[in-house]
């Protein structure tokens, strides 16, 4: 259900409130034109109190039977803050799990280019246990004149390999005329960096029935990320995996700066999970790995990386692509950082 104002306040229950208190309180805000988020926790029960500031500043609810705590929310994003959710979301998806402790391990190729590349790419990373399945269907391309993607011949090919192997897909969605496709054959619905401030794509998938995997823009501050996710979740849609992917620096020895920093502040800012991409701000291949080694040892909760079997032929992103050859080895050093990590492969 969309969420149709900002949560001001947060009402912390008593560890040992009742139901009936919860929802005196819920009734209380109610009568007063306000409304309540309820978030049961492990510790606590926490309502998220809607309405004008001004308004809710009237009620007495530090009074209420129940309540321990009354506390103004003054960060910008409410819906997507660990303050309003203090335990870790996990995002479940045709049983793969992402977040509190299971780490999603997803590799594949950049692009869908033909059907026997992708699954060829499937079969070589799901004998490795990855836990789903990345592959570009609509790209966005730097040069309009460079392969632009396959299109809906792309989503049946994944479609396919998803047959296949069982692997859940991740596939991009660019454009709202495409919604319905990409929604449909999608088990995630990845937002690209070049797509995190467009809002009305943000609030079109925070109205669909998928989890969405939504990366981080550019130029863009760990703040804008979270209220990009922000605009997603307030539509309804609370399944939004954050990804770090690197951002421009003036540093050009990688093809992005991948922000090891953002991992460890967004897994204090919100209860949402974090992954990190490691292809994409590395640019080329021998980088991937320690790049995905600095992330899962930061504490990210998961990891997407792109695997070609013949990487010197890719359409997209040639130098950055793992071949599948390489990929064991790959998969046998972060299974093992993972577990020193304490997560489980998801
Ligand atoms: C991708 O994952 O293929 C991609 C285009 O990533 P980004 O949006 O992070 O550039
Ligand atoms: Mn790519």
């Amino acid at each position: 259900m969309a969420i149709t104002g900002a949560p001001e306040l947060l009402i912390v229950m008593g560890a040992s409130a009742t139901q009936d208190q919860v929802d005196e309180v819920v009734a209380r805000l109610d009568e007063a034109g306000c409304s309540a988020l309820v978030t049961p926790g492990r510790e606590a029960t926490v309502i998220g109190a809607i309405g004008e500031r001004e308004l809710l500043a009237t009620l007495p609810l530090e009074g209420f039977a129940g309540v321990e705590q009354v506390l103004p929310i003054l960060k910008p994003y409410k819906l997507v803050s660990r303050e309003l959710s203090p335990d870790p979301t996990v995002i479940e998806v045709r049983g793969r799990r992402i977040g509190d402790g299971y780490f999603g391990f997803i590799a594949g190729p950049c692009t869908v280019e033909t059907r026997e590349q992708t699954l060829e790419t499937a079969r070589a990373v799901a004998a490795e246990g990855v836990t789903m399945l990345r592959g570009g269907a609509f790209k966005p391309r730097t040069s309009p004149y460079a392969f632009q993607g396959l299109g809906d011949e792309a989503l049946e090919i994944l479609k396919e390999a998803r047959e296949e192997t069982g692997l859940p897909l991740v596939t991009e969605l660019m454009d709202p005329r495409h919604v319905e496709p990409v929604v449909e054959a999608a088990d995630v619905i990845q937002i690209g960096a070049r797509n995190m401030s467009n809002f009305s794509l943000l609030s079109e998938v925070g109205r669909a029935p998928k989890p969405v995997l939504l990366k981080r823009g550019l130029s863009s501050t760990v703040e804008d990320l979270l209220m990009a996710a922000e605009y997603i979740v307030k539509e309804g849609n609370s399944e939004v995996i954050l990804c770090e992917r690197g951002i421009k620096t003036f540093e050009t020895a990688t093809r992005f700066t991948l922000d090891i920093g953002a991992i460890p502040v967004l897994k204090q800012e919100t209860h949402l999970p974090v992954i990190v991409d490691p292809s994409h701000p590395a640019g080329r291949r021998d980088l991937v790995l320690p790049l995905a080694r600095a992330a899962v040892a930061a504490g990210a909760d998961g990891i997407i990386v792109e695997v070609h079997p013949r990487p010197e032929e890719a359409l997209c992103d040639a130098a950055q692509q793992i071949p599948t050859s390489e990929f064991g080895d790959f998969a046998d050093e972060i299974r093992a950082l993972a577990s020193l990590m304490g997560r489980t492969i998801g």
